[in-house]
């Protein structure tokens, strides 16, 4: 038995074997606190069964672990509680992968570009000195900039930013360009990092006047040189329980209140009936949990201070679901299409 992390993404501990179970717990690396991020490869399992243990209730979602054979197609194994789930290896069955969730990796946004005849280029390097991927298109003057993973374990995000992509590529407004960032945190991506509060801060916490991530010392710079118009960062919550088994937005305070309201009536009717949705049921209120105000610097905070930018939000997208909202990889790229709809919907009523 090979229990391991040597692939993009990869995070895990390997602690020990007990008859058929498996001891394995998260690295939380340079993050502050707990959190639940943890993608393995399990070798030389084949015709067994085994539980996988971790040593906190905060580890597994509501439908097991997220299983794939080639880090591209995820399903949930539908076996385990909060700290453990239990897996049946089939004779065949030499090489497999479990993560909390339905990790996306960067070359499946390659792939997705490929697809629309489109190429990413590079927005800058990373902090670990790699070049960091974005994608621009249209001929507009106006900008619309979509991000994701500026935590970096919080794939959901980015099958949201793809599909509405997808959405914008077709039906972008006239007069509009885009900016999407999908990995704003590419080498927590990459290697397999929580993200989320990073010591000494992580990259939401950056927008601060002297960045120490050059990403984003850039994206503060393109609002200074380009007409920005509207921001969408695109976050994943919480492990699960409560709001966080929804999709749900951050309500804004001021001039963005407004916007934000409007923004949320046209969500709700173009996702109404997919599988997953947004009902607006569970959005945080201004002032309300941690969406405090002045608040931390964030990437929503800083560009709501933006006098070119009409509406600014941010979204958290459940990585798991309920068992009448259940996640799928499918189900989070309907969720980001219906939002790419809504997108085109609130600028075209907006400039009508
Ligand atoms: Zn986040």
């Amino acid at each position: 038995m090979f229990i391991h992390q040597n692939f993009t993404g990869g995070n895990i501990t390997f602690e020990r074997v007990e008859g058929d179970v498996v001891y394995i717990e998260r690295q939380i690396r340079d993050t502050e606190g707990d959190w639940f991020y943890w993608a393995f490869c399990a070798e030389g399992c084949a015709g067994r069964t085994l539980t996988f243990l971790f040593p906190s209730t905060r580890r597994v979602g509501k439908f097991g672990a997220a299983v794939s054979h080639d880090l591209k197609n995820w399903h949930w194994s539908d076996s385990g509680s909060e700290d453990r789930f239990t897996y049946t290896f089939a004779e065949d069955e030499d090489k497999v992968y479990f993560a909390h969730d339905m990790v996306y990796l960067p070359d499946r946004f390659e792939r997705f570009c490929a697809g629309h005849g489109l190429q990413t280029e590079t927005f800058c390097k990373s902090f670990r000195g790699r070049d960091l991927p974005a994608l621009r298109f249209g001929s507009g003057d106006k900008w619309i900039l979509m991000t994701s993973r500026h935590h970096a374990c919080e794939s959901p995000g980015s099958y949201m930013l793809e599909g509405s992509t997808e959405v914008l590529i077709d039906h972008l407004p006239e007069g509009y360009s885009v900016l999407a960032i999908p990995y704003v945190d590419y080498d927590g991506v990459l290697d397999g990092d929580q993200g989320k509060s990073r010591l000494p801060h992580d990259h939401n916490r950056d927008y601060i006047d002297e960045p120490i991530y050059e990403v984003i010392r850039k994206i503060k710079e393109f609002s200074l040189t380009h007409d920005v118009r509207y921001v969408f960062d695109l976050h994943a919550p919480w492990h699960t329980g409560e709001e966080h088994d929804h999709v749900y937005l951050l309500h804004g305070r001021g001039r963005m209140a407004e916007p934000v309201f409007r923004f949320s009536d046209i969500l709700k009717k173009e996702s109404a009936g997919l599988e997953l949705n947004y009902t607006g049921e569970r959005d945080i209120d201004i002032n309300s949990k941690w969406n405090g105000y002045p608040g931390g610097p964030s990437c929503r905070g800083y560009f709501c201070t933006v006098p070119s930018v009409e509406l600014c939000l941010a979204t958290e997208t459940t990585y798991s679901g309920r068992p009448e909202a259940k996640v799928s990889q499918e189900a989070l790229l309907n969720m980001g299409r219906a939002f790419g709809r809504s997108v085109v919907s609130y600028i075209e009523s907006k400039d009508a």
